[in-house]
């Protein structure tokens, strides 16, 4: 009975009609905001949720820097820059940020709402919905947008389909749900263009098939195989934070892959998992957080070599704990 009357997904769908009635009954402006470094569900989902808010008449703000690959979506007007301070009775609506201090662009502050689906997220916020079941916080903005009862555009559906595409691995990985083809299948009925947006979702600048090569002269292999690594050389640009964890993923055997960026703020690394190796377990040991299969760290004060130390460290522990070792 409780099962049914109180299960996950009711409770699930209560918290968004909670924050549809706050955001429809909220007089002051409104202010969409995403996480640092945002990829296409941070930038689909906020950015799907602010034409809504929108289209509502609603005094709503979208504070984001979209990178180059994602910027087709976007009208230049439609962003704004960071923000030191929010305007009293300001709304701050949280997507896709796995902790406040990913938060990227206005301080996290006044009523905040916070929507996500990384189950290390932390619940910050006067009102969090955190659902780890959901593939993409664009999932989630697309039953926002139903409780708010916007019609539905192409201009809004195609950032919310965006960010249900990407965050699946175009409709690859496992997260890939009955649920999500079904809010897939809706979103295109809705008009977006789903073989253009999938191709245009691909196209990079000269500058990172120029990387590729150096990036794939570093894949090395680890504990027999079952772990890949690869590193950006420094000193090679890449104009995007390019997702090269993605093709070094495939390498046959692996169970995790973790790929190796030089950033001002310390090393940025992206770790892959499968078979049940927890990505999100070697990166919580960095410090870092993100989802079972998917997660990321950033390791401060230390340079590449020490960086790879600390990985084959947090790797090793967790293939011994899930039994590879
Ligand atoms: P990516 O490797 O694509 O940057 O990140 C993979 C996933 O891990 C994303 O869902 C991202 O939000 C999360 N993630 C990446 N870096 C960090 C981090 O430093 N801290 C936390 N909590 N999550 C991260
Ligand atoms: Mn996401």
């Amino acid at each position: 009975m409780d099962a049914v009357c109180n299960g996950p997904e009711l409770q699930y769908r209560e918290k968004i009609r909670a924050v549809a009635d706050a955001l429809r009954a909220h007089k002051g402006p409104i202010f969409v905001v995403s996480h640092v470094d945002p990829d296409g569900d941070a930038i689909g989902s906020s950015l799907g949720l602010y034409r809504a808010l929108r289209a509502l008449g609603k005094e709503a703000f979208w504070i984001a820097e979209p990178p180059r690959y994602l910027r087709f979506l976007v009208r230049e007007e439609e962003y704004t820059g960071p923000l030191e301070r929010l305007p009293e009775g300001a709304l701050l609506v949280v997507l896709d940020a796995a902790e406040p201090g990913r938060v990227a662009g206005a301080p996290v502050e006044g009523f905040v709402v916070n929507i996500d689906h990384h189950g290390t997220n932390p619940r910050f916020g006067c009102l969090a919905v955190v659902d780890p079941s959901k593939a993409a916080t664009a999932q989630m903005v697309k039953d926002l947008v139903d409780a708010l009862g916007v019609v539905w555009t192409p201009e809004i559906a195609t950032p919310v389909l965006t960010g249900i595409i990407t965050d699946t691995g175009n409709f690859r990985f496992a997260n890939t749900t009955p649920e999500v083809l079904h809010t897939a299948a809706e979103l295109v009925g809705y008009g977006v263009p789903l073989a253009e947006l999938t191709d245009r979702l691909q196209w990079r600048p000269a500058s990172y098939f120029r990387a590729l090569g150096a990036v794939l002269s570093t894949v090395a292999f680890h504990f027999g195989g079952l772990l890949v690594t690869a590193h950006l050389p420094p000193g090679v640009q890449v104009e995007d934070s390019d997702d090269f964890v993605g093709l070094i993923r495939y390498a046959e055997g692996s169970q995790i892959a973790v790929f190796l960026r030089e950033r001002e703020e310390g090393i940025k690394l992206s770790i892959r998992s499968r078979g049940g190796v927890s990505a999100q377990a070697v990166a919580v040991s960095l410090g870092g957080g993100g989802h079972v299969p998917a997660a990321g760290a950033t390791l401060r004060g230390v340079g590449l070599e020490e960086a790879y130390q600390r990985v084959l460290a947090a790797v090793e522990e967790e293939l011994r704990r899930t039994g590879y070792l």
